[in-house]
């Protein structure tokens, strides 16, 4: 079964209609690329996916299971997926590795020493070894980017969403970025991203799917989603 399916899914906003019916699913270990213009619902899609927003219509479920509504249980939803905005939301007066370890001590409730190793080899990974020292002010946005993405992988998600993630970065860094996700992808990371990064959708995704006011307007493999006729 896939990891996420997404039913007949609508959401509103007062009068206005951000999701108008969409339906697609995830499967685990495959990329999934949400393009469209601005405005056409694809991050409501993501928020809707971790709950950070109800639905109004239709269903998501995850790994075999409805979003659950009570607080606590989204909580525990949460946990298994990771999420990296387009502003990276990094604590300020922490360290990157302090970032990172931060929720290994508090979720993942790791021995301090413990936490510290991991964050150093999550950085590693994502290409920072040698900054984990740095406070986010003294980090390129490329490089914060990547320490967001290093901390959401220590909660070990099953799935990564990723809403615009280089859109607010200068244009030297997005590369960097966007060759962290591609290994993520290669490792077999189950991701939906959200990007205007055509590219990387026709290169890293499995499946794309057009939004267009709230809808889907075609979805299919990326060779067919960007063939020129
Ligand atoms: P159904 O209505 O039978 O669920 P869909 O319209 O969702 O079928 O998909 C039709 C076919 O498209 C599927 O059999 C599958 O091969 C492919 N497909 C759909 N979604 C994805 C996806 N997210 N990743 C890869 N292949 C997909
Ligand atoms: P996209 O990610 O494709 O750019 P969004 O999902 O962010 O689109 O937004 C879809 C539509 O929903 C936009 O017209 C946006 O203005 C509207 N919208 C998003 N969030 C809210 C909100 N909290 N309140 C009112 N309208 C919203």
């Amino acid at each position: 079964a896939p990891m996420l399916v997404y039913e007949d899914v609508r959401k509103r906003y007062g009068g206005f209609t951000a999701l108008d019916g969409v339906s697609l699913h995830v499967n685990a270990g495959e990329v999934v690329c949400l393009i469209g213009p601005s405005g056409s619902g694809k991050s409501t899609l993501l928020r809707c996916t971790n709950a950070l927003e109800a639905i109004d219509g239709g269903e998501v479920r995850f790994e075999g299971a409805p979003l659950p509504k009570a607080e606590a249980e989204i909580r525990r939803v949460r946990q298994r997926m990771g999420m990296v905005f387009q502003s990276f939301e990094l604590f300020p007066h922490k360290s990157a590795l302090d970032n990172v370890a931060m929720g290994l001590v508090t979720v993942k409730k790791l021995a301090a020493d413990e936490a510290r190793k991991r964050a150093q080899a999550l950085l590693a990974k994502v290409g920072l070894a040698d900054k984990t020292a740095n406070y986010p002010a003294n980090l390129s946005g490329g490089q914060q980017q990547r320490v967001a993405i290093a901390r959401a992988l220590a909660m070990e998600p099953h799935v990564m969403l990723f809403d615009e993630p280089t859109s607010a970065l200068d244009p030297e860094t997005v590369g960097e970025v966007l060759n962290v996700m591609r290994a993520l992808a290669e490792e077999g990371m189950t991701m939906i991203v959200v990007t205007h990064e055509m590219s990387f959708a026709r290169r890293v995704a499995n499946w794309v799917v057009v939004f267009e006011r709230g809808r889907v307007l075609e979805q299919g493999p990326p060779h067919q989603i960007f063939e020129t006729p």
